[in-house]
């Protein structure tokens, strides 16, 4: 793993998971179920904490959807789903929580959102959610967010900006308004009574150069963790690669305790996605290991079938569908390479480089498949089983590698 520095001071428990100090970093995801639809909510809060997600977020925008979050928690306890879950309130969360006393024990961590708790009586607003936060004891984050940003702030700041005698761009006091925001409410909460370390900061940006600007700029004004996500990240490719691009410099430079990837998906897509290419990204970044991983070329023209690109894909799915059982009965196994290569130019080297690797024919070349095993050639496969003994080997390495631990003995 590579040694990079994590800047803050303070762990926050979210519903016993640590987030912050040196604890690892925490994914999280969001529902978009009507919450109020309990069997449906129950179902995708499952869903998510089944592909991985550490922390689940569900919308309580009414009087229906916070009297069914204790129903929902209830439901999922009963099928043994454990995940913390987290209420995001926006405009009425104030009197939600007071009316629904289940709602606010039921919860691990209440997000606000300072733009949005009521243009009015703002600071009562908030304070009466603080107020219930103290009362049982619960976490909050305040979420601010670039397309709901407070605009009493955004408005004085820029009136101070405009009686500079060089004033700043837009842009830089928009950014400054943001983190602004984001630590007048964390002072809000203090003073209203709410511990140091029941504070969680975002300042999300649905463009990548601005969430690096502004996350650079709250980190070091402050020691609370800090949720990181690029808000509205949109659909497919579009938002994968956003979100990894701008939270793989953030977390790079230690910045970011949890994340989220706000990804739009298709309609009747899986929602899990997003906790995959969360995982992904912490992966790919080797700070943290939540799979086994494929290593294959992207083929060329020494690869003229798509053989390999199959048995690519294969092994994948192989890798999906196992990891569940894997986790639970060999630890360690998150952390498994395995190559799948198409043919001789790096095939060997790149197979001897992971724990397990296959090197395929490519064209013209001798129809045989040498498989590696910890560095060295074990076997060499052939015929139109390769995918299968392959699995085999597969299946034993693990059993090998990484034992099931023994059960205490009990008397
Ligand atoms: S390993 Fe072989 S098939 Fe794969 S990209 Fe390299 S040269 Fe092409």
């Amino acid at each position: 793993m590579p040694i990079i520095e994590r800047r803050r001071a303070v762990t926050a428990q979210v519903g016993g998971v640590p987030i912050g100090s040196a604890h690892p970093i925490v994914v999280q995801s969001m529902t978009n179920t009507d919450t109020a639809d309990v069997a449906a909510t129950t179902e995708q809060v499952a869903a998510l904490a089944a592909a991985g997600s550490e922390l689940v977020r569900v919308t309580v925008n009414s009087d229906a959807a916070a009297a069914a979050v204790p129903e929902v928690a209830e439901r999922l306890a009963d099928r043994g789903v454990t995940v913390p879950i987290i209420g995001d309130f926006h405009y009425n969360g104030h009197l939600l929580l007071a009316r629904h006393e289940s709602l606010a024990a039921t919860l691990a961590k209440y997000r606000i959102n300072p733009g949005n708790v009521g243009a009015r009586r703002r600071d009562e607003n908030f304070r009466t959610i603080v107020d219930i936060a103290v009362a049982h004891d619960k976490p909050v984050r305040i979420g601010v967010n670039w397309g709901s940003l407070d605009k009493s702030l955004l408005t004085e700041l820029m009136d101070e900006n405009a009686r500079r005698s060089t004033p700043f761009s837009a842009r830089d006091v928009t950014l400054h308004a943001m983190v602004e925001s984001a630590m007048r409410s964390a002072e809000l909460a203090e003073e209203g009574g709410l511990a140091h370390d029941r504070i969680i900061l975002s300042v999300k940006m649905s463009q990548v150069q601005d969430l690096v600007d502004v996350y650079r700029q709250l980190a070091p004004r402050s020691d609370h963790p800090l949720h990181l996500g690029l808000t509205e990240a949109g659909m497919g490719a579009k938002g994968i690669v956003a979100s990894a691009a701008g939270l793989a410099i953030l977390l790079q430079e230690g910045i970011g305790d949890t994340i989220r990837v706000s990804l739009t998906p298709a309609p009747g897509g899986d929602r899990a996605e997003e906790v995959r290419v969360a995982q992904q990204i912490l992966q790919a970044m080797g700070l943290r290991s939540f799979m086994p991983q494929v290593t294959a070329c992207p083929g060329c023209g020494r690869t003229t079938s798509t053989f390999f690109q199959e048995m690519a894909e294969k092994i994948q799915a192989y890798l999906h569908a196992q990891i569940p059982d894997w986790r639970e009965h060999h630890p360690g196994v998150e952390e498994m390479r395995v190559a799948v290569m198409g043919c001789v130019v790096n095939g060997p080297g790149e197979s001897k480089h992971a724990n397990i690797g296959i090197s395929l024919p490519g064209t013209f070349e001798e129809p045989k498949a040498p498989v590696y095993v910890d560095g060295k050639l074990s076997v060499t496969l052939k015929g139109d089983r390769i995918v299968d003994e392959f699995i085999e080997i597969l299946e034993e390495y693990v059993g090998r590698t990484y034992p099931t631990p023994r059960e205490p003995v009990t008397s």
